[in-house]
């Protein structure tokens, strides 16, 4: 059994006989407060107190990103190299998961998400290239 910290959501996997089981899903209230510490809501890199934030998106402008092909890059290799450390190995379809499991976060998310420069310049790319197809 293996513990994964997703920056807004914990899960409690299972490796069973048909594969990985997800036990339980907890979502993490964010603390709105303006003078908590704020990290990146993708990389979880720290970007210090609430009002000094300069990239802040809604949710539906993640969810546009993601429609258009954005991965969580930087999140993926966080989750990966924490399990390394932890020993744990690694299935290939883990990975895809755990990207499964955070595509369904941003779907269920109604709070603005505040984004360091390097996530923020990432999602703009998978903005623009819709309005570039359309
Ligand atoms: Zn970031």
């Amino acid at each position: 059994m293996a513990r994964i910290e997703v920056p807004t959501e914990t899960l409690l996997v299972e490796m069973g006989d048909e594969g990985l089981n997800i036990l339980e899903t907890n979502m993490q209230m964010s603390d709105m407060d303006e003078n908590a510490p704020v990290v990146c809501d993708i990389c979880s890199k720290p970007l210090g107190k609430m009002k000094d934030v300069k990239h802040i998106e809604s949710p539906e402008t993640i969810t546009i990103a993601v429609r258009n092909g954005f991965k969580p890059e930087q999140m993926l290799k966080a989750t990966k190299d924490m399990l390394k450390e932890e020993g744990e190995k690694i299935p290939d379809d883990f990975m895809e998961i755990v990207f499964e499991s955070w595509k369904s976060i941003v779907d269920k998310s109604e709070t603005p998400w505040a984004l360091c420069e390097d996530c923020h310049k990432s999602i703009q790319i998978y903005i623009k290239k819709r309005s570039a197809n359309v």
